[in-house]
């Protein structure tokens, strides 16, 4: 895989030793698994994740947020060998992200050791039938009886959804209007109310459901930061990771390069190769500048991010948009390239065309990264 980039200055030692065994690891550990079942697939990923001690980076340690350099490093490794390696590690981290950045002692030391070590499963429940990039306007309600707030709603795509250990809940509490009347809840699992309600089938199969709560009794407690806080808490948690889903686009592109330079070379055309062909060599130029460009992005919005001090909410939102959107267009130049091939079912080129589509869509779709950047380019403009 390609590791050029370390060398930027976005990078110190300690994220070079971590790429190398990042890769070493998926070296051994995902090459040519087959996925029978993507449930227990996805819990074995978890488990042997976190046996290796790479779930560590995607949690609060002590008073530290987890580090968005390492993050993206390992995302983008990971989905270059497997997507579903990148995306059992990533709901991790999104999974309990909540928690490391606005829980309690006592929250924390009950689930994250847990998330870290691969034992509990995180999913990170927002999304609804009627409230998908319009969060402010969740349905699912939250209510104060005694010692214990009792939710009742619906959630839907949500990923891990039917094999995760406890649901970050986000419901209406009702302080304010909108975005100001919402709080965040962990939900274990085995809350009794909480059900799967359906299973859904996406293009890259992994687990992802539709969950209903009915009168789920949770402790006072399990509120994470303050009630009418949830808006914010879920927003800060998808700043937190957005700029690695741009990362993990930028592991399926870099594949997708790999594999149509392996092709070109290989199929012959005429008298020589694909590869000589000069209308090839100029999809291979614009593939590669593209990914770079990709990488630019992310680990600056990476670096910025550790750095904190400022809001680089612009340059997450311009890491993720172009990312996935430009993996997309380099997933497809590989793929017609490939020919036939590119469509055929178990060569990686067709697996990476449906791998990175949901990338576009979810923790904030393309159109709604433009408007974070819009708005952002707009507000010293107006009065
Ligand atoms: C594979 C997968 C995994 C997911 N995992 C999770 C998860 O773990 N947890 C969770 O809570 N959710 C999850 N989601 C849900 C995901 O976050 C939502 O699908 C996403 O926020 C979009 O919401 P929606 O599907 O309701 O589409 P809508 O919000 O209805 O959007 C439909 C279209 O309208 C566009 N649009 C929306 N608002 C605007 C606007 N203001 N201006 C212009 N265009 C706009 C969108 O970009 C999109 O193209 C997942 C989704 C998928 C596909």
């Amino acid at each position: 895989m390609e590791r050029g980039h370390l060398t930027w200055p976005f990078f110190e030692p300690r994220h070079r030793e971590l790429a190398d065994q990042l890769d070493a690891w998926c070296a051994v550990n995902c090459a040519d698994r087959y996925i029978d079942d993507v449930d227990s697939e996805c819990r074995t990923l978890v488990r042997e994740l976190g046996a290796a001690g790479f779930l560590k980076l995607c949690v609060a340690d002590g008073g530290n947020r987890p580090e968005v350099r390492s993050l993206a490093l390992a995302r983008e490794t990971l989905a270059y060998h497997a997507a579903l390696a990148d995306f059992a590690f990533a709901m991790q981290g999104l999974g309990s992200g909540a928690i490391s950045l606005f829980g309690t002692v006592e929250q924390k030391r009950d689930w994250l050791p847990r998330v870290a070590s691969g034992q509990a499963i995180a999913a990170f429940a927002m999304t609804e039938p009627a409230s998908g990039s319009d969060a402010a306007n969740i349905q699912t309600s939250a209510m104060r009886e005694g010692n214990e707030w009792v939710l009742v709603g619906e959630k839907t795509y949500i990923s891990n959804g039917g094999i995760a250990d406890f649901y970050v809940t986000f419901a209406r509490t009702g302080e304010g209007e909108g975005a100001r009347g919402l709080s965040a809840f962990i939900v274990p699992a085995d809350a009794g109310g909480l059900s799967v309600a359906e299973r859904i089938e996406v293009v890259a199969p992994h687990p992802l459901a539709r969950l209903t709560y009915d009168n789920v009794r949770i402790p006072a407690d399990a509120i994470v930061g303050e009630p009418g806080e949830g808006f914010r808490i879920g927003m800060e948690t998808l700043n937190l990771f957005r700029v690695t889903v741009g990362a993990a686009a930028l592991g399926f592109a870099r594949r997708a390069l790999d594999e149509a330079l392996a092709f070109a070379t290989d199929r012959r055309l005429g008298s020589g190769t694909l590869a000589d062909n000069a209308v090839t060599q100029e999809k291979l130029a614009d593939m590669a500048v593209l990914i770079d460009a990709s990488a630019l992005l992310i680990y600056r919005a990476a670096w910025q991010q550790d750095e904190g001090g400022t809001d680089h909410r612009r340059a997450a939102a311009m890491a993720k948009l172009h990312a996935t959107e430009a993996a997309q267009q380099v997933i497809d130049a590989a793929v017609q390239l490939h020919g036939g091939a590119g469509v055929t079912r178990g060569v990686k080129v067709e697996e990476l065309y449906r791998d990175i589509r949901a990338l576009r869509i979810y923790e904030g779709a393309s159109e709604v990264q433009r408007q974070i950047i819009a708005r952002d380019l707009l507000k010293e403009r107006r009065p």
